[in-house]
């Protein structure tokens, strides 16, 4: 296994994160520029609200692990929900319609956080983060983003899903810090996640370690920005 250095990146000892928002963790680089984002939201009348930020290797298999099992809800290409295949490979799929791989999702860099307005959640609402909800309630919100990241004024965030690149639906509500998060994927390497592969109880294991270059090249390496 490499320097522990290199295997942040994959989601395993980021113990140097630090909370910016109600228990999110972050790579504390990005913390100014989240703040100038937030700022630019309030004067524009929006609650910048995140609701998912740096997420574990561990955190991310037992994702992966319970909708594999079907203790979590499998969701189909179009949002619907879908009995867990039997054929593993139609199950790496279909997992991977909504989940990223364990060790390669983006919120493992920390500079990836998924948001909403919070002044548009009505009281007791639970965020599902979802297209209707983009379209419905946050759509002023996403518009204000939009302009922002198109006028290049998002302090150097930017939307990654988004549609015609990689085999990844796209997600509106997954902004980056780009500047940073480029940085560290500098340390991210495949092969070092296959050992990690090699090395841990993930669903799939035997389709994923057979396809792993090509599903880089589908799942991971488009996002690569
Ligand atoms: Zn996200």
């Amino acid at each position: 296994m490499a320097n522990e250095d290199f295997l942040w990146p994959h989601g395993l000892g980021c113990t140097h994160f630090v909370e910016v928002q109600k228990g999110y963790m972050v790579d504390p680089r990005i913390v100014p520029f989240f703040n100038q984002l937030s700022i630019a939201c309030a004067q524009a009348g929006f609650k910048l609200q995140i609701e998912s930020a740096y997420r574990s290797f561990e955190r991310q298999l037992s994702i992966w692990n319970r909708k594999a099992r079907g203790e979590l809800p499998l969701l189909d290409a179009q949002g619907k929900l879908m009995e867990v295949p039997k054929d593993e490979e139609e199950l790496l799929y279909a997992i991977l319609n909504w989940s990223a791989l364990p060790g390669a999702s983006r919120h493992h860099l920390g500079t990836d956080i998924d948001v909403v307005d919070g002044n548009a959640c009505p009281k007791g609402y639970q965020v599902q983060l979802t297209n209707e909800e983009c379209q419905g309630m946050f759509a002023p919100f996403h518009e204000f983003l939009t302009e922002q990241i198109n006028k290049d004024q998002a302090f150097g965030f930017s939307r990654v899903f988004v549609p015609g690149r990689g085999s990844i639906k796209p997600e509106m509500w997954h902004i980056a810090h780009l500047p940073t998060s480029r940085k560290s994927l500098e340390k991210f390497s495949l092969e070092n996640l296959r050992n990690i592969y090699k090395n841990t109880d993930v669903a799939c294991k035997k389709v994923i370690l057979a396809k792993l270059d090509q599903l880089a090249q589908d799942y991971i390496y488009p996002y690569f920005i």
